[in-house]
């Protein structure tokens, strides 16, 4: 036991000291140790990872021209809001048929057209405003920091002064891989879910805009036509968007009720 600590102690100050990765074979220990390192990553070098990580998803995807209809689309309703807790905000739109959304810790927000082509403005907003939330939450910065230590770019902070080195293109796909198949819990995704219900009432968006969103989602996810197999990741692998949609409508419902201030 007291060797134990005594080695945990040494990994500690090897960890603090050289920011270096530790390979043990005992897994038990190498799961404390992940731990440990997870928590001297510093938050400066995970923005570091998530701004080169969201330079590379961009390349991979059919990243929209600023001056395409869907890109106009998304500016017009979001070129107000240009930060979030301090973090400056930019939003970009891939073409494709999903359904879906998503946020990086360095304040990149990402829609899918498939997922522009099902909302009005209103509900496009609340999904704005939910991602946002993740990040305000910090959810990405977590989500990222996990995905870098489980995925094989894990060495790609140097051991000095952990300054990012350049990552290999298989590098770049275990971390992708990592940060999809990641979900966040459903205490983040309510807490996202109430940051944006302020934020439609903020800035004056229709009260029930998170609620029919999910709500749309919910449905399409139901389709037997192959459509459901459009709504991707963070919401089909969530098969709490019906609750989270109740949960919405009941909120809105509440905020009418009470008198106006
Ligand atoms: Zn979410």
């Amino acid at each position: 036991m007291l060797l134990k600590v005594a080695i945990i102690v040494l990994i500690i100050y090897i960890i603090v000291v050289t920011r270096s990765r530790i390979r043990l074979p005992n897994p038990a220990l190498q799961a404390t140790v992940d731990v440990l390192q997870a928590a001297t990553l510093k938050d400066e070098h995970v923005m570091q990872m998530a701004r080169k990580y969201i330079d590379y998803a961009d390349a991979q995807n059919a990243l929209l021209p600023i001056d395409d209809p869907y890109a106009e689309r998304l500016d017009r309703l979001t070129s107000r809001y240009v930060a979030v807790n301090g973090v400056p905000l930019n939003f970009r739109v891939y073409k494709t048929a999903q359904i879906n959304a998503f946020a990086t810790a360095d304040g990149s927000i990402r829609i899918f057209s498939g997922l522009m082509d099902l909302m009005n403005d209103d509900e496009l907003m609340a999904i704005v405003g939910h991602e946002m939330g993740h990040i305000r939450n910090s959810d990405t910065l977590s989500a990222m920091r996990k995905a870098y230590l489980t995925s094989a770019a894990r060495n790609a902070l140097g051991a000095t002064g952990g300054v990012i080195g350049s990552l290999s293109s298989s590098q770049w796909g275990s971390l992708a891989e990592k940060l999809a198949g990641s979900q966040f819990s459903q205490g983040q995704e309510y807490a996202a879910d109430d940051f944006s219900f302020g934020f439609l009432q903020r800035n004056g968006y229709d009260p029930y805009a998170m609620a029919s969103a999910l709500e749309k989602i919910h449905r399409t996810s139901q389709r037997k036509d192959g459509q459901a197999d459009a709504v991707l990741q963070l919401f089909s692998t969530h098969p709490d968007s019906f609750s989270r949609a109740a949960r919405m409508r009941a909120k809105a419902d509440a905020a009418k009720a009470l008198p106006a201030a």
